[in-house]
């Protein structure tokens, strides 16, 4: 059996713990490998000799640190294809969507090449007498990333990027579902010319994350996840005085207004709610048609798209529209889901319960599902499924749809599709959501804007990548400066104020 280690030191190393989870390939529904759950003390090692290398790759100047990423891109374009082959291997998403994955993990690694510029400080010239005034922007030391299963190449770059281009070490602890390509991420930056310690990838747990949260030696933890664990890291992160941002779950409404393209709307929703088999933190999952004309014609429409839907292995190529689940644990959470959703009373338009695939009876495969009739009380609305299930409620306005998704506790993402300029911009102004797509389904913003939900989606104050993750990585020191030292003002204890 093939075991996955941790990347200490730019070496490979095995676990010492003696405990292990196992890696499936979700496809077949085998395991393919079993990756070492590291303990407190392999943390805490770990730990230490990434603050021992940030001290120098902190005074590295921050050109040369941008050349490392630079180089680090150009190698992952070489690499591409390999590292789409074990994504989509343990997570199950098709080539093209792991290439995806990678890609836009890829943009936030060139957005951190631009850090001599990002990391510039403020300064003024002549703030009073002889006295300058000036900011600068220090590394925070280490930082740790805890990272979700869904995009094993793209949130770990999210997190290290940023955090290394700065100046940090940083201590990544990926999925223990999805492990091997944050390992092949450390392996081409080593090889990119980043120093030994200062990345270091610590596979494990609740064992890995707790002594993450209590290490005095890390000073900020970016995480993603689901809502109950990002709450639990942020209140335990922030009573141990670190800067903690946590990214957590969602419930995405589309609304589809009785002006809009309904084509290009259906469209946008099978995209959306089923790419990935809904695996996406900003997949689509309600669909809120406004009036019931709107909602009729929109199920005729979706019904046929669904029903097209192949679902299949990534080895089968670019006939597959998406893979499994990841684990039998998701698939039978989502069927459980399904299951309430009769049970309460929502009509299932497209039933996927009984969905096999011919030669991969033991893959966690769920097929498509489609709830239409879905009222705000039932489970199948209130809680993230995660799955290929799309579910349909029905507004008689648009204020009353709007009153949906600003009631739901989650507020990551969300769209509108309509035709009227007006009412796309009353939508954008009021939502209380924190990313937002006009006849744009998946509003991702891209590397050089920041990525952040409101509500229970997000816990901290700062988003990520962009500028706002050059905040969350440094810590700004404004000095005062007085040149020359001759002016003579004699001893005042009045608050000093510049004239
Ligand atoms: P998860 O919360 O189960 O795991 C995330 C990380 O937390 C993993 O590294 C895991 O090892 C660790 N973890 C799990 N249980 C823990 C515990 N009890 N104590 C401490 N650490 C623990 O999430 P997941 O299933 O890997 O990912 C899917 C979730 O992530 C979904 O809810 C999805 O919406 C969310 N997500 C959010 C965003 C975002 O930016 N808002 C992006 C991607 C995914």
């Amino acid at each position: 059996m093939k075991e996955i280690g941790h990347w200490i030191n730019g070496k490979h190393v095995s676990g010492t713990s003696g405990r292990f989870a196992d890696v499936f390939n979700p496809a077949i529904g085998e395991v393919q490998a079993r990756v070492a759950l590291a303990s407190k003390a392999e943390l805490d090692a770990a730990t230490a000799d990434a603050a021992r290398a940030q001290v120098k790759w902190g005074a590295t100047n921050p050109q040369r640190r941008a050349r490392v990423i630079m180089k680090f891109v150009d190698l992952l374009n070489r690499d591409m294809d390999k590292l789409a082959e074990a994504l989509s291997s343990e997570h199950g998403k098709t080539i093209p969507d792991a290439k995806g994955d990678i890609q836009r993990g890829l943009e936030v690694m060139e957005f951190c090449i631009g850090a001599p510029h990002l990391l510039k400080g403020e300064f003024t010239d002549s703030a009073g007498p002889g006295i300058d005034m000036y900011s600068m922007r220090q590394p925070i030391g280490v930082a740790a990333g805890i990272t979700p299963f869904n995009f094993p190449a793209m949130i770990p770059m999210w997190k290290m990027g940023p955090a290394i281009a700065c100046g940090n070490a940083f201590v990544l602890k990926p999925s223990e579902r999805a492990p091997t390509v944050p390992l092949m991420l450390a392996e081409l930056m080593q090889e990119a010319g980043l120093p030994d310690g200062v990345l270091q990838v610590v596979n494990g747990d609740k064992e890995a994350v707790d002594a993450i949260l209590d290490n005095p030696e890390i000073a900020g933890v970016g995480f993603v996840g689901s809502t109950p664990i990002a709450e639990y890291i942020y209140g335990r992160g922030c009573s141990n005085g670190k800067r903690v941002q946590c990214f957590g779950g969602a419930k995405n409404h589309m609304i589809i207004m009785p002006d809009a393209d309904l084509d290009q709307a259906a469209d946008a929703l099978i995209g959306a709610g089923y790419g990935a088999a809904g695996e996406r933190c900003m997949a689509i999952s309600v669909a809120v048609p406004v009036g019931e004309e709107t909602a009729d014609r929109l199920i005729e429409k979706l019904v046929p798209r669904i029903e097209k839907l192949k679902v299949g292995p990534y080895t089968a190529g670019n006939d597959v529209d998406y893979g499994p689940v990841v684990t039998a644990a998701a698939k039978a959470n989502i069927l459980k889901l399904v299951e309430s959703g009769v049970a309460q009373g929502a009509k299932l338009v497209v039933d996927g319960r009984d969905f096999k695939l011919q030669g991969y009876e033991n893959g966690f495969f769920v097929g498509p599902h489609l709830f239409d009739h879905v009222t705000t009380d039932m489970d199948i609305y209130r809680k993230e499924i995660f799955g290929p299930v799309l579910s349909t409620v029905r507004a008689k306005s648009y204020e009353e749809a709007l009153g949906y998704a600003m009631d739901h506790e989650y507020g990551n993402g969300i769209a509108i599709f309509t035709r009227d300029g007006d009412t796309a911009r009353d939508f954008a102004a009021r939502i209380n959501v924190g990313m937002i797509g006009i006849n744009v389904p998946i509003p991702v913003p891209l590397a050089y804007h920041t990525f952040g939900g409101w509500k229970k989606s997000s816990f901290g104050d700062l988003n990520q990548h962009g500028p706002d993750a050059f905040r969350f990585y440094t810590r700004t020191k404004t000095i005062t400066a007085r040149w020359p030292s001759g002016i003579k003002e004699g001893a005042s204890l009045n608050f000093k104020q510049m004239d």
